[in-house]
């Protein structure tokens, strides 16, 4: 089936249109610029960008996909989880389309979303799988025996996201925002041994209760009063170290972390997923511990790792393939929607 998704569940103004598991369009619009400021994403500065990109997306994506609206099947939407507002915004858009062209509309799950755009690669993954999904506002590690019927949530964040610790970082560190790509950048050159900072949540007492489970604020502060600390006694801050030691931090415990689950579970297939995925070291240390470990590493396509409409209209394809029913249109967005609700009815 020929479906079209919206995507709006945080900065992302994503149209994307698939037929089965064929790419054919993938527009997206991003208000990231008009953040940075702020240093963080603003939820009612998102939805209004959201309203003013949505029209513009959609022909953009229709145009690219070389296709009239009359070809679409179906309209696959992100109803949660995400910033509410901006949720609505795709959520209204696609009810209105749905309604106007009396096409079925699914509502699904952003979450099993960024491991459904893993559907459009040359060869996709078997289940089940192991998937770790890393951006801005989410960490969360997750058990795919089914894309569209069984999704299992082993582990998330108990504070912040590994995103937001790389934004958070970057700013102590006077680094423009978003901070990834900076630390990314700055890290260059440094040594990722420099300093030791703190694993969260990965002392043996942790594992019982948090075996899957991540924590990046003491991180976060670890790095603050380091520098806090240099700069006070005057010495001249080793950026690149700092940068290097964090970010190998960071990458340790999602690694450590995912990894370790493709053992417990018996599953040597890993799947990544998220804004953070575009990382360098993220990238270079994931294929080296999943040759060693044995274990098949899926990294989609930068674009299709960070938020799409693309991986929505896959997950909407998926959905149909396997005979699921449309959503009713009495659904709402659904801003902490959990990831074992595949789709909302
Ligand atoms: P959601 O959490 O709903 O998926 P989001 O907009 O935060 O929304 P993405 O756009 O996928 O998600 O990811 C953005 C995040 O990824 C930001 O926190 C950014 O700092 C981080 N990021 C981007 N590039 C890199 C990089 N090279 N290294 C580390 N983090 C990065
Ligand atoms: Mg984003
Ligand atoms: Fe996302």
């Amino acid at each position: 089936p020929v479906v079209l998704g919206i995507e709006t569940s945080c900065d992302e103004t994503g149209v994307g249109i698939v037929r089965g598991s064929t790419l054919l369009a993938n527009v997206i619009a991003s208000s990231m610029d008009e953040h940075a400021r702020y240093g963080g994403v603003v939820p009612e500065v998102a939805a209004r960008a959201h309203l003013e990109a949505m029209n513009p997306a959609l022909t953009a994506a229709l145009a690219e996909a070389g296709i009239g609206l009359d070809e679409v099947d179906a309209i696959a939407v992100t109803s949660g989880p995400g910033l509410a507002g901006a949720l609505m915004v795709g959520v209204g858009a696609a009810k209105a389309l749905a309604v106007a062209t009396g096409k079925p509309l699914y509502a699904v799950n952003h979450l099993v979303g960024h491991v459904g755009a893993d559907v459009l690669a040359a060869e996709s993954l078997e289940y089940p799988t192991i998937a770790l999904l890393v951006s801005g506002g989410h960490t969360s590690l997750l058990l795919v025996r089914d894309l569209v019927d069984d999704v299992e949530l082993l582990g998330e964040t108990i504070d912040d996201a590994a995103g937001e610790a790389f934004d958070k970082v970057a700013r102590v560190l006077g680094l423009p925002y978003p901070g990834g790509p900076q630390i990314d950048r700055a890290a260059i050159g440094g040594d990722p041994a420099a300093i030791r900072f703190p694993r969260g949540l990965m002392q043996a007492k942790d594992l019982e209760k948090h075996r899957y489970d991540f924590s990046f604020s003491g991180l976060k502060t670890a790095v603050a009063r380091w520098v806090e600390r240099a700069d006070d006694a005057g010495e001249e801050i080793p950026v690149a170290d700092v940068a290097a030691s964090f970010r190998e931090a960071v990458v340790d415990v999602l690694l450590t972390k995912a990894f370790r689950a493709c053992a417990d579970y018996g599953i040597p297939r890993l799947l990544l997923g998220g804004g953070v995925v575009a990382n360098a070291r993220v990238r270079e240390a994931a294929a080296e511990r999943a040759a060693a470990q044995g274990v098949t590493l899926r990294i989609p396509p930068l674009s299709l790792c960070t938020d799409n409409g693309a991986m929505i209209a896959a997950l909407g394809a998926q959905l149909i393939q396997a005979g699921h029913a449309p959503s009713d249109l009495g659904f709402g967005a659904d801003s902490t929607l959990p990831v074992t609700q595949i789709q909302m009815r």
